[in-house]
């Protein structure tokens, strides 16, 4: 039933904001924070993006057509959208809106773009960018994927570099975390998150 209230429910849902380069272990941060944080939940985006093996619909992303997608962004039901790489990715509002209801911290690992228009609707939300240690540590993490050619892992690592750029730009970013060690850079983050809440960490 919309709406209804689970007994686990607490009154202070908040929206997190995680973005940052690829390349950076952005990813493997949003999830282990969403590990950490007992009551949060992880917004599955819906893309026009091929899907890869290493990926599985419903849990990193649903995937749809263009069609589909332009159908979402026509009926307002997404949060914000933008254009990455070429192809569409958004965030489905309904289920974000439903999630702060009840209390929830809902993770939204979107781009800087993505970021602007959420704080330009949901000023409260905690918005964290992730940097490489340095360019040398990113170039090396691009290529050590090798799921790409040279010239596509050249093309990803300007794009970082503009990424970035636009992110410090763009104001929107409350903190900055390195991603000099995993560990080091969840438990920043987490803290990050409490002390937002107005919990000790
Ligand atoms: P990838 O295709 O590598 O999974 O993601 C490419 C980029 O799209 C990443 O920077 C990721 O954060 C961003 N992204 C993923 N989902 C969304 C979304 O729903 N909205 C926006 N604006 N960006 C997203």
């Amino acid at each position: 039933m919309p709406g209804h209230r689970l007994p686990t429910d607490t009154d202070d849902g908040m929206l997190l904001i995680i973005s940052g380069p690829s390349g950076v272990g952005k990813t493997t941060i949003t999830r282990a924070v969403e590990r950490a944080i007992p009551g949060s939940v992880f917004s599955v985006s819906v893309t026009t993006r091929d899907m890869t093996p290493a990926d599985v619909d419903g849990v990193d992303y649903r995937f749809l057509s263009d069609l589909e997608f332009d159908r979402m962004v026509a009926a307002g039901e997404l949060l914000e959208w933008a254009n990455v790489f070429g192809k569409k990715y958004g965030t489905p509002r309904p289920w974000v809106e439903e999630q702060l209801r009840r209390g929830r911290l809902v993770i939204l690992e979107i781009d800087v773009q993505g970021a602007m228009q959420v704080k330009g609707r949901m000023p409260a939300a905690l918005a964290l960018f992730v940097l490489p240690p340095d360019e040398a540590t990113l170039l090396e993490r691009l290529r050590s994927r090798r799921r790409e050619a040279e010239g596509v892992i050249l093309r990803r690592f300007a794009e970082a570099q503009r990424e970035i750029a636009l992110a410090r730009s763009s104001g929107v970013y409350d903190a900055w975390i390195t991603n000099d060690n995993l560990d080091r850079a969840v438990a920043e983050a987490v803290g990050l998150v409490n002390r937002a809440r107005g919990r000790s960490p």
